[in-house]
């Protein structure tokens, strides 16, 4: 709604009151309005509908009386009539300059100095109210979750997601009433969802205790719903889980999410993902991790060595000469995949095993090694060095 609909509308004329009309009768003749137009005893009638909704806001305006008194100083402001530029006789300025340029465009009158602002405050104030029914409103982001196994995260999968959100229920179309009845206005509240109390001589305004809020009393409950007018609708969808995914990453799948409202756009999924372990790969970003266990004699010499990768047959890897524990090998292309169609690598750390059991011969070999090897001697800088503060 513009701020031009707001001034064009005789909110009284809608509601078959006077300007001079009591809240009372302001009600009353809402409710019997209300009544007559209300979609669920007018199924499919656009012309209702709208009739529906125009009473509605009619009665939102007028029967809060800070609102009713706004709407009626800025209606004797500028005239009720059509504030169109240049019209002859009308106003020779158009509704959008008097909150943003304060100069006047045209030959009319311009409104009293400070107006402006307090113009602008009103329909702030007035629309923020209204909007939050009416505005096309985006439908909230739905947070899901999936247990990839290793390979299946590697590959990437599409995976059937069930999702659950709120929704309208479809039975009664979220009036909460049972087909063919309506809900009523609520008596306590006579509509407006709100009720004061008085504490300690101060009154406060708080959520109708009859109607929750709501202002509308239903008597007949939906039976799908049990009258609160909202269900949980459950779909399913098809999520694509790029390949590559790691462990505890979160999946942004725009447009997924909950549907949105006055036909607002979607929410997003997120699907946050878990990845079980493998039992000898590990992962490093974009590299797998792996370790491969070697004798002390192929560290020392040197050797080739087999190593298994992901799916595929075990890559030939050469390890030189003099290779301490702990070295790190790699293993190019070998890794998890990229969005960009490349690879990771395969990360192969070497652990040398020491034998617990040795035999005769082994034995006089090591004693013979061991001669040639000072231990003392390899450890000598460290003992020195850490005297030194
Ligand atoms: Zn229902
Ligand atoms: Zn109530």
């Amino acid at each position: 709604m513009s701020t031009k609909d707001y001034l064009e509308k005789d909110y009284y004329k809608v509601l078959g009151v006077t300007k001079t009309a009591t809240q009372d009768e302001i009600k009353k003749s809402y409710r019997k309005l209300a009544r007559q137009y209300h979609p669920d005893a007018n199924r499919g009638d656009a012309e209702s509908e709208e009739k529906f909704k125009g009473i509605s806001e009619a009665y939102d305006v007028l029967s809060d009386e800070k609102s009713r008194t706004e709407y009626d100083e800025a209606r004797s402001l500028f005239g009720g009539a059509r504030p169109r530029g240049g019209g002859q006789g009308g106003f020779g300025f158009d509704l959008g300059d008097l909150f943003g340029n304060p100069g006047p465009t045209g030959t009319g009158g311009t409104p009293p100095g400070g107006t402006g602002e307090r113009i602008g405050d009103l329909f702030g104030g007035l629309f923020g109210r209204r909007q939050t029914t009416q505005r096309p409103r985006r439908g909230t982001d739905v947070e899901s979750e999936i247990t990839l196994s290793f390979g299946e995260a590697l590959d990437g999968r599409t995976v059937p997601l069930r999702l659950t959100s709120e929704a309208a229920c479809p039975t009664c179309r979220g009036t909460g009433a049972k087909t063919g009845t309506v809900p009523r206005v609520c008596p306590r509240c006579e509509g407006t969802g709100q009720e004061s109390r008085n504490a300690g001589g101060f009154a406060f305004s708080e959520p109708c205790r009859e109607c929750h809020g709501r202002g509308l009393i239903v008597d007949d409950p939906c039976g799908t719903c049990y009258g609160s007018g909202r269900a949980q609708s459950t779909r399913t969808i098809q999520a694509r889980i790029p390949a590559g995914v790691r462990d505890q990453q979160r999946i942004r799948l725009k447009g997924k999410g909950a549907p949105g409202e006055n036909s607002g756009p979607n929410g997003d999924l997120y699907v946050l993902v878990h990845v079980t372990p493998h039992k000898v790969f590990g992962r490093s970003g974009d590299n797998l991790t792996l370790k491969v266990p070697v004798t002390f004699p192929e560290a020392t010499l040197g050797a080739e060595i087999k190593v298994p990768v992901h799916r595929g047959q075990p890559k030939t890897v050469r390890m030189p000469p003099g290779t301490p524990n702990g070295r790190v090998l790699r293993v190019r292309g070998q890794g998890a995949p990229r969005r960009d169609g490349t690879k990771g690598d395969l990360l192969v750390t070497v652990d040398v095993q020491v034998p617990s059991k040795v035999d005769e011969t082994t034995r006089e070999a090591l004693e013979k090694m061991t001669g040639s090897l000072d231990g003392d001697d390899l450890r000598s800088d460290l003992l020195r060095m850490a005297r030194e503060e």
